[in-house]
């Protein structure tokens, strides 16, 4: 018997592929190594387009706990242990989520399983064989070894992707060999947080700022008070690595006295541990060679790593990889996608992690120790205080730039890019555009005076919706089911010319012809 789609790897970027499959219409099914999910931390929160990604797939309130739309940020990020002060933006790019990853991927398996989703824990994929017509798993699973054949192969099967080495493809990129990162759980004297602002007044040091990466030139130095937790205290420093002993909270004190070169007093939270005692030595920033090996994908930490500081671009990139290949993968199996539909994943994304690529290495750049790299960030510093390099390291960050190349220099300017935010008012009341997407189908927003469009338009595989924007917005978008735009209409009524331009987009990625509506 022949699957359709195995993902091999139930972390949050598989499990979101298969929950963006099944929205399409094709069922696959999840190996994962683990007979039970992993306790060990790792992301404390989302940052970035997939904060708004999330929202249009209706994860955001599972997710926050909250009804409330996600805002952005409005006050402080930074960049590279340089604070961006987005007050001086009109509208900031900066969405995060603080959610650990665990949560993350409990509201994923959830939303898979009631999708449904088979997910098989304890089995791991071991090999791998493509033909023409499918892949061959092979698979090591509690009551033995056996063999799956899907039509297509995901690897979402993380850093260390056995997908990616048994399809033989590369993974080059940089390796910070020299840095070690130790953090730890820990309390703090009480009367050295500032209750106002909730900084930390280390005498003889200064203030502090929670959350906020803050760098001397022999290393960095984190203070974060999350919500009901002990602070996490960090560290990161070069060329002082591990030594044979398990790590302690003396290590910790030892390297924040060489960081900040006065003495911190951190004590052991009372409660029960683990105390996340942390000590990573080296980093990697890597892009798979490819991200498509005929009938095998790579997803997520798959397909590329960063050794980030600051706001962690893993997930930001992973879970929108799976969105962007879901409903292409999804049409592919079932005999809708035009010619070439599947080819467009490896550019698009391959021009996201490239971008990230480019933040993870700046920023890193910026926090390494040394007189010359202080010189480097004041001149920072000081361009900082200009609005549009603050918009543009917040955009870059954020992954808020990114703009797939879908043609035509004469392109509507929102062309490529992530849906707008947009209030809407439809004939059965008012909604969000976010609050259309959450089935994952293709969108047409008709928002022209006399719905021209609408009445010249009918296509069985896009859903049209007509409405009135609350703000100024485009007169029409077209909405791929990633929510990217494909085409745009600043014209109050569309002519001739434009409703052939919105044709030749809907068969180019929808593949049919739209039947002219009676
Ligand atoms: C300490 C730390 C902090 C981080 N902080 C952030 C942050 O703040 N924000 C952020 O966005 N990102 C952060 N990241 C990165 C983020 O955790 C990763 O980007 C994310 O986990 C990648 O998800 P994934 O699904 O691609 O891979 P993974 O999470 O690695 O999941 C892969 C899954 O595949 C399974 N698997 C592996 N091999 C096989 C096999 N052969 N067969 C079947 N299953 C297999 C594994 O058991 C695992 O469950 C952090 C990472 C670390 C380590």
């Amino acid at each position: 018997m022949i699957t359709d789609v195995v993902i091999a790897g139930g972390g949050p970027n598989g499990l979101m592929l298969a929950c963006e499959l099944s929205l399409a219409g094709v069922r696959p099914l999840v190996l994962e190594r683990l007979p039970r999910p992993s306790e060990e931390p790792k992301a404390n929160g989302l940052l970035g387009q997939v904060v708004r990604m999330l929202d249009h797939r209706g994860l955001c309130g599972p997710l926050s706990g909250s009804a409330e739309p996600p805002r952005p940020n409005s006050a402080y990020f930074m960049f590279g242990a340089l604070g961006l002060d987005l007050s001086l933006l009109e509208h900031s790019p900066v969405h995060t989520l603080p959610v650990p990853q665990r949560r993350i991927e409990q509201v994923l398996e959830e939303r898979a399983i009631e999708l449904g989703v088979e997910i098989r824990r304890g089995h791991e994929l071991t090999g791998l064989a493509q033909d023409g017509d499918a892949v061959t798993a092979d698979v090591a699973g509690p009551d033995g070894t056996y063999q799956v054949r899907a039509r297509y192969l995901v690897g979402a099967d993380g850093a260390h992707s056995a997908t990616r080495k048994l399809a033989g493809i590369g993974f080059p990129g940089v390796t910070y060999d020299r840095m070690t990162v130790r953090s730890a759980h820990a309390t703090v004297p009480a009367d050295w947080v500032d209750p106002a602002t909730g900084a930390l007044h280390v005498p003889g040091y200064g203030a502090v700022a929670p959350f906020m990466p803050h760098r001397t030139e022999r290393g960095g130095f984190s203070y974060a008070p999350m919500p009901g937790h002990p602070p996490l205290v960090s560290t990161t420093e070069w060329d002082q690595p591990a030594t044979a002993a398990a790590m302690s909270l003396e290590e910790l004190r030892a390297s924040v006295r060489r960081v900040l070169g006065v003495e911190l007093p951190l004590g052991p939270p009372g409660g029960p541990g683990p105390h996340a005692l942390r000590r990573l030595t080296g980093g990697n920033t890597r892009v798979a060679e490819r991200f498509t090996d005929g009938r095998v994908f790579l997803i997520g930490d798959a397909a590329h790593v960063y050794a980030a500081t600051g706001g962690g671009p893993g997930l930001n990139l992973g879970l929108q990889d799976a969105v962007n290949l879901g409903w292409k993968l999804a049409a592919e199996i079932r005999g809708s996608a035009p010619p070439g539909l599947l080819d467009t994943y490896e550019p698009e994304r391959r021009a996201a992690a490239r971008r990230m690529v480019l933040n993870a290495q700046a920023q890193a750049a910026l926090i390494a120790p040394g007189s010359d790299v202080t010189g480097l960030r004041e001149v920072f510093a000081e361009l900082l205080r200009d609005p549009g390099a603050v918009r543009r390291l917040a955009e870059l960050t954020t992954g808020a730039d990114v703009r797939y190349d879908l043609g035509g220099g004469e392109a509507h300017p929102l062309t490529g890019r992530f849906a707008p935010d947009l209030d809407l008012r439809t004939p059965a009341g008012p909604v969000r555009l976010a609050e259309l997407t959450r089935t994952a189908r293709p969108l047409l927003l008709d928002l022209t005076d006399d719905a021209s469009l609408s009445r010249a338009l009918g296509h069985d595989q896009v859903d049209i919706v007509t409405a009135r924007a609350e703000a100024p917005a485009p007169t029409a978008l077209l909405l791929r089911p990633d929510c990217y735009v494909a085409w745009a209409s600043a014209s109050p009524r569309p002519g001739p010319a434009e409703l052939e331009a919105l044709r030749a987009t809907l068969r180019r990625w929808f593949g049919v012809s739209e039947p002219a509506r009676t």
